[in-house]
């Protein structure tokens, strides 16, 4: 199963890099390890994901407005926010193969390892038992299974207080006692665990006039906290109101791998809502709902998401859970939704000196308010998008396609118009349907080759909708509409073609789902 999954990713990567979607950057001087670039059919697709988030948290909403704010921030932002003492991985190095691990990865990878072996034991005890096995009970009774949870737990345990009260050198006698080996050079000849920053810095301004090290942002959120008022104000903001944005954000992430899910420059979408103390449980609940239902409306397929609660909140968060999808490697993070009290805004308040309240009415006073945040990675949807569509098909005649099942409102291209062949007035005939529709539609044009292999191009790209232009359309005013997912062939006025495809590519009625 494991390795289908590995397939799945390899065949999506190098799909991506075939078609036009992603590719790596700087290729030609062997690439910068992960930082990637998209083409001209992965930014059309990053586009669309974009407006559709916009939309459905923006324009669909009277009390959130939308800025963008600078990658570049005052240096004492990432002071207050918490990110230059604490926005830390524990960095471990192998002397031998001198390659650089997280050492909370490397204790994670050994419990997966012992979680496999108690899988192992349930898939042995499944096949022996057969129709009379009791799942439940063998877990808890088996004297192997229960020797493996205990060595877990107790694992766990202390790499969560070596973390927690930052005793790096306890993570290092755990990975010492664990007997855990370098994957590259099998020894167990480690350095010490240190903190690494996260943040990538650089110098503003000249050295001469005393340059200030300043940071690349590693989230957009602080861009939203340090203008809170500025939006309450200027767009005269009642409690509750959010402030959305999307933008870059940097980190210098340690074990960068998985393509795009893990990046070092990558781009978020996120969303503050800005409500009364007392209330977030509420809100915390709303946005939860709203969200799972903007990813479910997309049609990836109900069981590819799961909500994880967060059992260790950061300190700053009074409730937080993930969104988690379906990649190709597994259940892994795509959005963050927390409930960060009033932590941010309290703390530049303190580092400004400036107060960042809000005067309420109806309360007759003045409160910092508190901050629901809904935070996804457009990389990682991108992803999401790309890995459920990814498939390889048998059609009923038995041809063999890949095709990209994209949902038709973030296709890239949404119509092709093909001339079944490229004589007798045909191209033109297309080229003029084109003029018409390239006003409300990305629109391709293919005269090259079969009509079969053109449809397979567009397959390979995801466009939902080919448009075949043939003698009769000359005559009888009417083109066939091929459909991606079913491949079926329909006969329709050349006239009716805007409005149908529009019905079909609709982000409208895509928004009137959630
Ligand atoms: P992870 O635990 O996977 O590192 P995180 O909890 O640090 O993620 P947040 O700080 O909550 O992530 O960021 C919000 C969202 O930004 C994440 O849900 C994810 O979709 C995206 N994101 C975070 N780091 C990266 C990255 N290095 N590359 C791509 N997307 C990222």
């Amino acid at each position: 199963m494991a390795n289908q999954d590995d397939n799945l990713l390899k065949k999506v990567v190098a799909h991506a890099k075939e078609y036009g979607f992603v590719f790596q950057s700087s290729e030609i001087y062997d690439g910068i390890g992960a930082v990637y670039d998209y083409g001209q059919y992965g930014s059309e697709l990053k586009n669309n994901i974009k407006t559709f988030w916009w939309k459905a948290m923006v324009q669909m909403h009277e009390n959130i407005v939308g800025i963008d704010s600078a990658i570049f921030m005052h240096p004492t932002t990432w002071r207050a926010s918490g990110h230059v003492d604490a926005f830390n991985d524990p960095l471990i190095d192998n002397k031998d193969s001198k390659k650089r691990y997280r050492a909370d990865t490397l204790i994670e990878d050994h419990v997966a390892k012992i979680e496999g072996k108690i899988n192992k034991e349930i898939a042995k005890a499944e096949k022996r038992f057969g129709d009379s096995f009791n799942k439940d009970q063998f877990v808890t009774t088996n004297g192997r299974i229960v020797q493996y949870r205990d060595q877990i737990n107790s694992i766990n345990d202390r790499m969560k207080s070596a973390i927690e009260s930052d005793r790096l050198h306890d993570l290092k006698t755990l990975i010492e006692e664990l007997v855990i080996a370098c994957a590259v050079s099998g020894s167990k000849n480690w350095t010490d665990v240190r903190q690494f920053n996260l943040m990538f810095s650089t110098e503003i301004g000249s050295l001469a006039e005393g340059a200030n090290t300043v940071y690349l942002r590693p989230e957009t959120a602080q861009g939203i906290f340090v203008n809170f008022l500025n939006v309450q104000r200027t767009g005269r903001m009642k409690i509750p109101f959010g402030i959305a944005q999307i933008g870059k954000a940097f980190r210098n992430e340690i074990i960068a791998r998985q393509f795009i899910f893990r990046m070092r420059e990558f781009e978020q979408m996120e969303m503050q809502f800005f409500v009364k103390p007392g209330d977030e449980m509420e809100w915390y609940a709303h946005w939860k709902n709203k969200r799972i239902k903007w990813h479910k409306a997309l049609g990836l397929g109900e069981d590819n998401y799961r909500f994880h609660d967060h059992l260790n909140l950061a300190h700053y968060a009074n409730a937080a859970c993930d969104i988690e999808f379906k990649f190709p490697m597994g259940f892994k993070e795509l959005e963050g939704i927390h409930s960060r009290t009033d932590f941010d805004l309290k703390a530049h308040e303190e580092y400004s000196g400036k107060k960042l309240q809000f005067f309420d009415p109806q309360e007759n006073k003045n409160y910092v308010p508190y901050v629901v945040e809904t935070s996804i990675g457009l990389d990682r949807m991108f992803l999401a998008i790309m890995s459920s569509a990814y498939k390889e098909e048998t059609l009923v005649d038995g041809s063999e396609r890949t095709v990209l099942k994209i949902p038709a409102v973030l296709a890239p291209v949404k119509v092709a118009v093909l001339p079944l062949i490229k004589k007798d007035g045909l191209p033109e005939k297309a080229r003029e349907i084109i003029d018409e529709l390239k006003f409300n539609f990305n629109c391709q044009y293919d005269e090259k080759d079969a009509i079969g292999r053109r449809y397979r191009r567009q397959d390979a790209i995801g466009t939902p909708y080919c448009v075949t232009v043939d003698h009769d359309s000359l005559k009888d005013g009417q083109v066939t509409l091929r459909d991606r997912d079913t491949a079926e062939q329909e006969r329709i006025p050349i006239s009716e073609l805007k409005a149908r495809v529009a019905h079909l590519v609709s982000i409208n009625t895509l928004l009137r789902t959630i």
